[in-house]
């Protein structure tokens, strides 16, 4: 199954990707996964992208874009993956058009956890990151069983508070969201491929909705 979800920052798409992708035994994208990694090993990439990131701004549709090409064409992805993070400009959805469209896929659904904005501050200064696995959690939404680490026993990581959760970035990151992102949704409704989903529930309702909505 191919797959894209989508939704403001702090809608849930992390937590629900990360169950998704082990019920349906697919590969998970994560652009904002793989600038993290890219910025933890120091790469060119993520120099490049850490300042943006910071801020709260998009990092360039250029190299998100070339980025994610690459990313489609190695073996894992080809029976079947769920796009996290990705499009978000009208730009990058377009380009990814063509790019499926010269590998020969076509998308089954495109998922849009929908949670009203005022809810998304207090998830995302509350989110807490496992050093090992990239979970999410929240401090009261969500907490880990053990304070500070990681539930699942094979990780234990330790869990930390990512840069770009502070207030200044999330709301930079709220309005690039409705700027640039939103018109994504009109974008895919005319490819009749949309499922919007209420995130606004507690996150195995959530799942629930998902997997009826793409099964
Ligand atoms: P995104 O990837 O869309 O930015 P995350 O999946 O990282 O969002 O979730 C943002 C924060 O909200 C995290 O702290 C997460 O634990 C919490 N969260 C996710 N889903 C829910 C939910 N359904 N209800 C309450 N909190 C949630
Ligand atoms: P969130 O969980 O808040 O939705 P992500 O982890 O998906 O955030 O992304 C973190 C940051 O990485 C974004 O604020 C942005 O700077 C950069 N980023 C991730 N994906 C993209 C993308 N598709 N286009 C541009 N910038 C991106
Ligand atoms: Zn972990």
């Amino acid at each position: 199954m191919k797959l894209l979800i989508m939704g403001p920052p702090g809608a849930g798409k992390g937590t629900q990707a990360e169950r998704l992708v082990k019920e349906l035994n697919i590969v998970h994208i994560s652009t904002g996964d793989m600038f993290r990694a890219a910025i933890a090993n120091s790469t060119e990439m993520g120099l490049k992208a850490k300042g943006y990131m910071d801020k709260g701004e998009l990092v360039p549709d250029a190299v998100v874009i070339g980025m994610v090409k690459d990313r489609l064409q190695q073996d894992d992805c080809q029976s079947g993956f769920l796009l996290d993070g990705f499009p978000r400009t009208v730009e990058q959805a377009q380009a990814l058009d063509k790019n499926l469209q010269d590998l020969g896929i076509k998308l089954d659904a495109v998922i849009d956890i929908e949670v009203p904005l005022d809810k998304l501050m207090a998830r995302l200064t509350g989110r807490r990151i496992c050093k090992g696995c990239g979970s999410s959690y929240h401090v009261i939404f969500n907490p880990p069983v053990v304070a500070d680490k990681c539930n699942s026993d094979s990780c234990g990581g330790q869990l930390y508070q990512r840069d770009d959760d502070n207030e200044a970035s999330v709301s930079t990151r709220l309005n690039a969201y409705m700027e640039k992102t939103k018109p994504l949704i009109d974008y895919y409704k005319a490819q009749g491929i949309m499922k919007a989903i209420n995130g606004d529930q507690d996150i195995d309702k959530v799942l629930v909705d998902v997997l009826a909505a793409v099964k």
